[in-house]
């Protein structure tokens, strides 16, 4: 059963936003409440250099210095989580990137009113999540 689903994992960020309102239990326990395993957890801070790599699809794209400054400029809660379909299932509570018009019910639509402070990330895809696995918590390979 190792290429099994229940299997899959996913590397989330709470981001510096999230822990300076305070929101990272709330945030934690809609994972927890959603029957997610909690695989590896720790308060972390992003780098220049690791920002540049987490994020190497954006970093040419204009939204990207404003980005770096904000995931740069605090601490920040990194996690893996386990579950059957975790990386669509987790982009699901997490809803769109933009906290305007993320719908009610998801952790953006519920508690953020911005698109670049959007209080999550959540690898998109199998190989993604992979990548940001080994980049976060490399023991865990
Ligand atoms: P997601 O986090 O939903 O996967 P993206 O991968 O497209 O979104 O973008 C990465 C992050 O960059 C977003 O979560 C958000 O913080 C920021 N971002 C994306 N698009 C914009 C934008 N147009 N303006 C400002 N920040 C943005
Ligand atoms: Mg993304």
């Amino acid at each position: 059963m190792s290429n099994s689903s229940l299997d899959e994992r996913t590397l989330v960020l709470i981001k510096p936003d999230a822990v300076r309102r305070g929101l990272v239990g709330e945030i934690l326990g809609r994972f927890e409440r959603k029957g997610l395993t909690i695989d590896a957890m720790a308060l972390r801070g992003m780098d220049a250099e690791l920002a540049d790599q987490h994020y190497a699809e954006h970093v040419d794209k204009a939204f990207y210095p404003p980005l770096k400054d904000f995931m740069t400029g605090g601490p920040l809660v990194a996690l893996v989580l386990s579950g059957d379909q975790v990386i669509e299932v987790v982009r699901g509570l997490v809803g769109a990137t933009d906290g305007r018009r993320a719908v009610a019910g998801t952790i953006r639509g519920d508690l953020s009113l911005s698109n670049r402070e959007n209080l999550v990330h959540a690898s998109d895809s199998v190989d993604s999540a992979k990548r940001e696995i080994a980049l976060w918590f490399p023991e865990l390979g």
